[in-house]
């Protein structure tokens, strides 16, 4: 009787460790996010004068997306899309937001949850490094919006040089573009940098990992560079001697030390023992700015415009033991993708309605169909839209001409076809899918000095933060 007892006992034990094991297995996740890097800007498409072996490792470690695309093609849109894995223009956020902390409209809108809130509810830890530029306002900071920690900046830019982080919080900021020399933030609190700040990125998200290795965490690294102002140490710039271009030479010495602290991160994952519960993603924001050093390849335009130098960007991703190596994926999948595949992966249920698809079936050949029937991109402002459909693309560029193309046969967009019909049922399936869009609910940059006539007292009495 007794024995029967312990061995009751000992399997309802076993019954719970189980389920307590599996409960755990869910992957960590890190998405590493540069800023205007452009298609052409590392080893896994194809260059070899600006060396990224380690971002290289998780291509072969995983998969390349050839045709990867941002949903913006600037910044804080692309980031609004990412991080709530839905068309940005579903709610607003179609503008590269004002810095003007005391207005409470600019921000992404407290109704639509961020990835960070997402995995709360899945009992993640959660933490954003880098560049924020979802809302400066009290109400929208990294704190306020799913992660446990942040470590960055709350703008669209910064100073790299920690000497000429001379402000000491938003009060002291009197333009747009002066948040760039604020001090950094660790939390809600200003701290004294004494790295690069690429490195301190990098440094900071080793910690982050290194702390969390025992529960299921999520790791959002926004790297600001290489995006402007170009500015690299020595020991950067020393790789890339040869190269006459100064822009270029800075550039990729700023793309080098992004590849170091990625090289940092994977050999971390590593020496703890959770690189196959990890997935790791890789993508920039959207495409580069070639006068300003980058090189979006065989690509059309770059940053600002549909082409697709300013949306299709590097994007790999691995998941050790669960994505086969080595891949190529070609269907078209966007940085929205990312967002459905995590919460599919953590088991939680997002509150809204995603435009994202899991892409992990697709990576296991599970589903062999391509994710999206149609991909979409709309710049209000500028009444300019794009969609893809298969290999095809119909784009309104800024000077309002519309032009179909087939990006297999030609992926540098360079010959029109002329195939009325078809650009008209395409541009069909654009409007219904933009009559669920909405207006861009607050002032982007295009308004700066509008702005500062309609709000005299922007920089005025703005909080000690
Ligand atoms: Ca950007």
């Amino acid at each position: 009787m007794k024995i029967k007892n312990i061995t009751i006992l000992v399997s309802f034990f076993l019954i719970v460790l189980t389920q307590y094991a599996q409960g755990t297995k869910k992957p960590n996740i890190i998405i590493i996010l540069t800023d205007d890097q452009g298609y052409g800007d590392v080893g896994f498409n194809g260059n070899k004068q600006l060396l990224t072996p380690n971002i290289d490792k998780i291509a072969s470690n995983g998969v390349v997306f050839t045709n990867g695309y941002s949903s913006y093609a600037v910044c804080g849109p692309s980031r609004a899309g990412l991080i709530t894995g839905r068309y940005q223009d579903r709610f607003g956020y179609s503008r590269n937001p004002l810095f003007a902390p005391k207005d409470a409209t600019i921000g992404l809108p407290l109704e639509e949850e961020t990835l960070a809130e997402a995995l709360k509810k899945g009992g993640y830890t959660n933490m954003a490094i880098g560049k924020w530029h979802l809302g400066a306002n009290a109400i929208y900071r990294p704190l306020k919006r799913g992660f446990d920690e942040f470590f960055g900046f709350l703008s669209g830019g910064h100073k790299y040089f920690p000497e000429q982080l001379v402000l000491n919080d938003l009060s002291e900021v009197t333009s747009q573009f002066d948040a760039y020399n604020t001090k950094l933030l660790r939390n809600d609190t200003r701290i004294e940098e004494k790295e690069y700040l690429t490195d301190a990125f990098s440094r900071e998200a080793v910690n982050f990992v290194e702390k969390n290795v025992d529960k299921p965490f999520f790791l959002y690294l926004a790297y600001n560079a290489p995006h402007a102002p170009l500015q690299a140490t020595e020991k950067y710039l020393s790789r890339y001697k040869h190269i006459e271009n100064k822009n270029r030479r800075t550039y990729s010495a700023m793309v080098s030390a992004v590849d170091d602290g990625v090289g940092l991160l994977l050999d971390k994952l590593k020496e703890l023992g959770i690189e196959e519960n990890t997935i790791v993603f890789f993508l920039s924001d959207n495409g580069g700015v070639e006068s300003k050093g980058a090189y979006n390849g065989v690509l059309r335009g770059g940053k600002g415009a549909l082409f697709e130098g300013g949306i299709r960007v590097p994007f790999a991703m691995q998941w050790k033991g669960t994505v086969p190596a080595n891949q190529k994926y070609e269907h078209p999948i966007i940085a929205l993708d990312i967002f459905a595949t995590v919460v599919a992966q953590a088991k939680v249920s997002p509150k809204n309605d995603i435009d994202g698809k899991n892409l992990i079936p697709f990576l296991t050949k599970e589903n062999k169909e391509a994710p999206h029937e149609e991909l979409f991109w709309r710049m209000y402002d500028k009444n300019s839209f794009a969609l893809i459909k298969g290999d095809l693309k119909l784009h309104k560029n800024v000077i309002g001409k519309t032009g179909l193309y087939n990006l297999k046969s030609d992926i540098s967009e360079k010959k029109m076809l002329k195939d009325s019909i078809l650009s008209i049922k395409l541009r069909e399936l654009y409007k219904a899918w933009n009559a669920k869009n909405i207006a861009p609910i607050f002032d982007g940059l295009l308004e700066d000095k509008d702005y500062n006539t309609k709000h005299p007292d922007r920089y005025k009495n703005v909080e000690k933060y």
